[in-house]
């Protein structure tokens, strides 16, 4: 036995002062810096730090997070419309937050989180939504889209690659991924082709369905690092999905017709009669409910791992004029600005506003279709202004109708 020259040791590992970095002494015996770091550690975990979100690496305070109103006042200056989808995800991303700073305390509540998905036409604002709110959070957040994922071992991305992009934007903090959030843009894609689900195997959607679910039900999920394919001897990064979030989009095609389909199967009898009159038979996609993506073909098992089901109204042509100026970075005002930068001042009429309004309306684009207008309408300006005289320009209808018309846009309609 060694002959201890130090008696003074750490009441709690036992370890002799001449081990330790720093031994502190208590009335009735001595506690070192590497338990009171340890302790530290598990009083954080049982009570969080007070309401600081801090001991879990966020760097927000309960009474700094947006509130939902605060977080659509922010959505409106650059979404038109879409007030009930806006609505949803401004709550499910507070809760999120909420979440992700609640406190495990005795009651045994524990708030669950709710994966968002929305509904609506192409060219409605899903993804400027989705992008929108991504600039006002304090968390990690990435747009992936469906239709590149395939299941595992055939050509394509993994569902993992999900989470690859979640590291990447995160810098490969795996703490702060781990309560990121992810928008799967165009899940529609990956629908079941087929009602039947006994036919063979279907590479591109149910296998995929399957390989989300992992993903959005919470798990740990074995992520290849640098977002290189998986290979045998690599070090994987284990992300545990549980905190984060998932909001996903889809125009999902057709699904009027299931729509409709279940309301007048379920629509019998005189009430129903009466209900139907209120029905807005226009846009029957605010009546969508978690059957309706089963029929379109979703396997169940998603459809439960996405409580939060919410729809995109149409554009009609008030909302495509007000997307034409309103937004804070509308299309009107960053030809303007762009024109300001060579000292012209730029103007459109109403009626020529109006026009462009009318094509997008004719062609059926929506609002994608008023960028590819205004871009053909401004083509020839913004080539020959620059090295002219000219310092003011007004847009008129006739100008509006001449350009696009050379531009051929009609016949070649781009999606
Ligand atoms: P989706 O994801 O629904 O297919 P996007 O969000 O990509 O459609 O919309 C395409 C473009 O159309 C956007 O970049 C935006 O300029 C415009 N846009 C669509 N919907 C709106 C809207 N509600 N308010 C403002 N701009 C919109």
């Amino acid at each position: 036995m060694t002959k201890q020259t130090n008696k003074r040791s750490c009441s709690f590992c036992g370890r002799p002062e001449r081990e330790v970095p720093l031994l502190i002494t208590g009335l009735n015996g001595y506690i070192c810096s590497d338990c009171v770091q340890a302790a530290q550690e598990i009083v954080n975990q049982q009570f969080g730090v007070g309401e600081r979100g801090k001991a879990r690496g966020l760097d927000f305070e309960m009474k700094d997070l947006p509130k939902p109103a605060e977080i659509k006042a922010y959505l409106d200056q650059y979404v038109i419309g879409q007030d009930d989808a806006k609505r949803q995800l401004c709550v499910s991303v507070y809760n999120h937050y909420k979440r992700l700073m609640q406190e495990v305390e005795d009651d045994g509540v524990e708030i669950e989180k709710s994966n968002i998905i929305m509904v609506g036409s192409t060219g409605t604002g899903k993804t400027l939504l989705a992008r929108t709110i991504a600039k006002l959070l304090k968390v990690p957040f990435t747009i992936v889209d469906a239709t590149v994922l395939t299941e595992a071992g055939y050509v394509g991305e993994d569902v993992e690659s999900i989470l690859s992009r979640l590291l990447q934007v995160a810098d490969y903090d795996l703490e702060a991924a781990e309560r990121g959030i992810v928008f799967i843009d165009e899940v529609d894609k990956i629908a079941r082709k087929s009602d039947n689900p006994s036919i063979t195997r279907d590479v591109s959607g149910e296998g995929v369905q399957q390989g989300l679910l992992k993903l959005l039900e919470g798990s740990m999920v074995n992520v290849p690092p640098k977002g290189g394919r998986k290979h045998p001897d690599q070090d994987y990064i284990h992300v545990n999905t549980r905190n984060i979030l998932f909001i996903c989009g889809g125009a999902f095609d057709g699904i009027e017709k299931k729509i409709a389909q279940r309301m007048n199967t379920h629509v019998v009898g005189y009430n129903s009669v009466q209900n139907v009159r209120h029905l807005d038979k226009g846009n029957l996609m605010r009546y969508v409910l978690p059957q309706d993506l089963k029929s379109f073909g979703l396997i169940p098992e998603i459809i439960g791992r996405l409580p939060v089901l919410t729809y995109l109204n149409p554009l009609d042509r008030t909302a495509l004029r007000n997307i034409l100026t309103e937004p804070k970075n509308s299309l009107v005002k960053q030809q303007i600005k762009l024109f300001a930068m060579d000292n012209v001042k730029l103007e459109f009429d109403e009626d020529a506003l109006e026009y462009m309004v009318d094509k997008a309306v004719e062609y059926k684009l929506g609002a994608r279709g008023l960028r590819s207008i205004m871009e053909s309408v401004m083509k020839d300006l913004q080539f020959e202004v620059p090295s002219s005289k000219k310092r003011s320009i007004v847009i008129t209808k006739d100008y509006a109708r001449q350009q696009l018309e050379k531009s051929m846009l009609g016949e070649a309609v781009e999606g």
